[in-house]
């Protein structure tokens, strides 16, 4: 049985990774999905509600291709959390060139600290690639419609937050 781990912060999760899981999930039979604590980036929501976003569109997404999803907060190694879930592939979007550096660097480090777990990467669908947590947080701060980047319940989730601020 393959065992992905599809890592990220998913603050929150967009309409590109979405296209990265499903594509994801046709390599692997098992994806698990590690939502990172990552307190250094300051997220915008906490860890439970990110991994409350992250585990309803992966059900939409199982019931849709009827595949095996496993969402699992981590805050250890992220090689650890692989070897902890029994994944022998980590699975990472690439987007830009600005993406390349960063990865090729934890790629590197990483396989240092375990050579028998791969990395591989994938491109999102071309209307998807420009898609970041980041802007589109950005976005809906300022007013703006990303309904184009992320599910109607993200969309709510993101208004209701800043409704608050
Ligand atoms: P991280 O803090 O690990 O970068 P993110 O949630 O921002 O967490 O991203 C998780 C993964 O999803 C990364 O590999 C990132 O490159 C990928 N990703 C995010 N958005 C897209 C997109 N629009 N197209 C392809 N990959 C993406």
């Amino acid at each position: 049985m393959r065992i992905g781990l599809y890592p990220g912060t998913f603050d929150p999760i967009t309409l590109g990774h979405v296209d990265i899981i499903q594509r994801a999930m046709a390599l692997v039979d098992r994806l698990v999905i590690g939502v990172a604590i990552n307190r250094d980036k300051g997220p915008l929501f906490s860890l439970e509600d990110r991994v409350a976003m992250v585990e309803a569109e992966c059900n939409a997404i199982a019931a849709r291709t009827g595949g095996e999803i496993v969402v699992h907060p981590f805050e250890n190694l992220l090689i650890d959390c692989a070897r902890d879930v029994g994944a022998s592939v980590i699975l990472r979007g690439l987007r830009a060139v600005a993406d390349f550096e960063y990865e090729f660097q934890m790629v590197g480090m990483n396989r240092a600290l375990d050579s028998s777990i791969e990395t591989v990467f994938l491109m999102a669908d071309a209307r998807r690639q420009a898609i970041a947590s980041k802007l589109v947080k950005e976005i809906s701060r300022l007013g703006g419609d990303v309904s184009k980047f992320v599910t109607p319940p993200v969309e709510e989730a993101l208004q209701r937050k800043f409704a608050k601020a």
